[in-house]
């Protein structure tokens, strides 16, 4: 259903596979989801295997590149649409690893096409070491869905970051389970992270898409977004506006994906959200 959702647009979805840095590769579909994997010497690295076609293509692509084993797939999350497909890397010998809160999420709610994980991470950091090379796993807390992790590989400054920040689009649709305040909080996170180069699971920047992958610039766009409808909705609240979220715009995020149909969606989100408590948070965040 989110594939639909998200495809909206995508009429000429274009596969691609494409070299961010030395031995690191995005693929995916222009618009839709994007895995990231890593070549080392010993093997191969997957950052989201999606669903079975997804992961099928996926391996397709890794073969075109290298014939050395593919020995671990990392999940960010536990929705189904992100963290489905591990079977066909687990049939390969790969080992499937994802956080333990979405692990037990999965368990209980089992999709179609998920399988339980090889491996369970627990705690905020994990690393693994794959052919000389580090792969840090960090668990970002409550931002959106359970168990939500990003990958890094400090040896050519990559990063996978799944829905938490996607290029060139507002926030997704109603914003559904997203924890506002852990998520803004998370940006700020990830920012400290020492990342030059990255993938997004979605990126709405064709240009980004293809040969760029997911940068900096993205996360600070993305955090600047929160602010600004935050403020925007502030500034509403004092005019004393009824429809505090029909009369919000934000003329500088025109041109992104998604503006005229979700930007309201999105202010009544973060609307409640603030009218609520949670955020902004507070206390040292
Ligand atoms: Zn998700």
């Amino acid at each position: 259903m989110l594939l639909a959702v998200g495809n909206l647009g995508a009429a000429q979805a274009q596969t691609y596979t494409h070299q961010i840095a030395p031995g690191v590769y995005s693929h995916g579909t222009a618009q839709q989801y994007q895995s990231m994997f890593l070549v080392t010497d010993e093997g191969v690295a997957v950052f989201e295997t999606v669903n079975s076609k997804h992961a099928a293509g996926l391996v397709k692509a890794i073969r075109k590149i290298t014939d050395k084993p593919i020995v671990y797939a990392f999940h960010s999350h536990n929705h189904w649409d992100h963290a489905s497909g591990g079977k066909v890397f687990q049939d390969l010998g790969a080992k499937t690893v994802m956080h333990e809160f979405a692990a037990k999420w999965l368990k209980a709610n089992p999709g179609q096409d998920t399988s339980p994980p090889n491996i369970i991470m627990k705690g905020a950091r994990q690393d693994f070491e794959l052919g000389g090379v580090t792969i840090e796993a960090h668990y970002l807390g409550q931002t959106h869905g359970m168990g939500m992790t990003v990958y890094l590989i400090p040896k050519t400054k990559s990063i996978y970051i799944a829905d938490l920040v996607t290029p060139n689009r507002v926030m997704f649709n109603v914003v559904p389970d997203f924890n506002i305040g852990g998520w803004q909080r998370a940006l700020g996170e990830i920012k400290k992270l020492d990342f030059e180069n990255g993938v997004c699971s979605h990126n709405e920047n064709p240009a980004k898409t293809l040969p760029n992958g997911c940068d900096r610039v993205d996360i600070e766009e993305e955090l600047q977004y929160m602010v600004d409808l935050k403020a925007a909705i502030i500034a509403e609240f004092k005019k004393g506006t009824a429809d505090v979220a029909g009369a919000i715009k934000l003329p500088q995020y025109a041109h992104w994906a998604h503006y005229d149909d979700w930007l309201e969606m999105n202010a009544w989100r973060v609307m409640l959200d603030m009218y609520m408590g949670p955020f902004p948070w507070n206390a040292e965040q």
